[in-house]
C-alpha cells in the first residue's frame, strides 16, 4: 500500500458488495448485479489500486477527456470504460473509440455519429438510453414517449448495440419515491422488450439510490462517492 488512503478505498469496495449482496437477499433478488465504480474526478492511481487488489474492470466516467488521460495511463490493464455523461457532438469520436459502453445515449444525432465513428476493428459499442424522469430540465435524458423510435434507430447503427435503459432520477431521499421511479424505468425497459427489442440492462442506481434500484430490478449500479469517498465537485 502506497498511502493510508489505500485500505481505506478497499474497505469501501468490500463493504459495498457486502451491502449489495444483503440488500439483494432482503429484497429476494436473485439478479446478477454488475457494480460500475463511477471514478469521476478521482485520480488514475485510485483505479489502478482498486483493479489489482480486486480485480475489479468496470470503471465508469463523465467527462470525455479526463476519461481519455485515465484511459490512456491505464492502458496495460484490460478495464471496461463506460461513458455516463452527456454527450457533446464533438466529443462522439472520443467515445467512440476509447469506450466499450455509452449510457447516456438520448439523441438520434449523436447515435448516428457513434455509429459511423466505431471502427470495425472494435466491438460494437455497448449502448443504453437515457431516460427522462421527471420535469427536472437540467437533466438530459428522452421522455417515455420517445422511446420506441430512438430504440429502433439504434437498432439501424451496426456498430451499436442496444443492451437497455439507464436513468438518474430527481433526488429524494425517501425509498418509495426512489422505487417509484425505478419502477418506471423497469416497466420502460420490459415495454421495449415485448416490442422485441433485445435488452439485457438496467443501468440504474447510484450512491444514494441504490437500494431502491436493486429492488426495482437494477443490474448495474453506478456507484462513485459510496466507493472513492466525496469528489471536489459535488454537480459532477
Ligand atoms: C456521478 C454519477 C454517478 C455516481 O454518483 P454517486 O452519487 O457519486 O454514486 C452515477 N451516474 C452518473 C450518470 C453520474 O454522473
Amino acid at each position: 500500500m502506497k498511502s493510508g488512503n489505500h485500505p481505506l478505498l478497499i474497505n469501501r469496495y468490500n463493504q459495498l458488495n457486502d451491502m449489495i449482496q444483503a440488500t439483494q437477499k432482503q429484497v429476494h433478488s436473485t439478479t446478477k448485479i454488475r457494480l460500475l465504480a463511477v471514478s469521476k474526478y478521482h485520480p488514475a492511481s485510485d483505479i489502478r489500486l482498486l483493479s489489482i487488489e480486486t480485480g475489479h474492470l468496470d470503471f465508469a466516467e463523465s467527462q470525455v477527456q479526463e476519461a481519455c488521460d485515465k484511459i490512456q495511463c491505464l492502458n496495460d490493464l484490460d478495464l471496461i470504460w463506460h461513458f455516463i455523461g452527456p454527450i457533446q457532438s464533438n466529443k462522439t469520436r472520443l467515445i467512440a473509440e476509447h469506450f466499450d459502453w455509452v449510457h447516456s445515449l438520448s439523441r438520434q444525432k449523436i447515435a448516428i455519429r457513434l455509429n459511423q465513428q466505431r471502427s470495425e476493428n472494435l466491438k460494437p459499442l455497448n449502448v443504453c438510453i437515457q431516460l427522462k424522469l421527471g420535469d427536472e430540465d437540467s437533466k438530459s435524458g428522452l421522455s417515455l414517449s420517445e422511446l420506441p423510435e430512438m430504440a429502433d434507430s439504434i437498432t439501424q447503427c451496426n456498430r451499436l448495440k442496444l443492451r437497455g435503459l439507464m436513468c438518474i432520477p430527481p433526488k429524494s431521499d425517501q425509498f418509495e419515491d426512489q422505487k417509484n421511479w425505478f419502477r418506471q424505468v423497469r416497466l420502460a425497459a420490459e415495454s421495449l422488450k415485448q416490442s422485441g427489442y433485445e435488452m439485457d440492462v438496467l443501468s440504474m442506481g447510484m450512491s444514494g439510490d441504490m437500494q431502491a434500484a436493486i429492488a426495482e430490478g437494477s443490474n448495474m449500479l453506478r456507484i462513485g462517492t459510496a466507493l472513492f469517498g466525496p469528489r471536489d465537485n459535488s454537480d459532477l
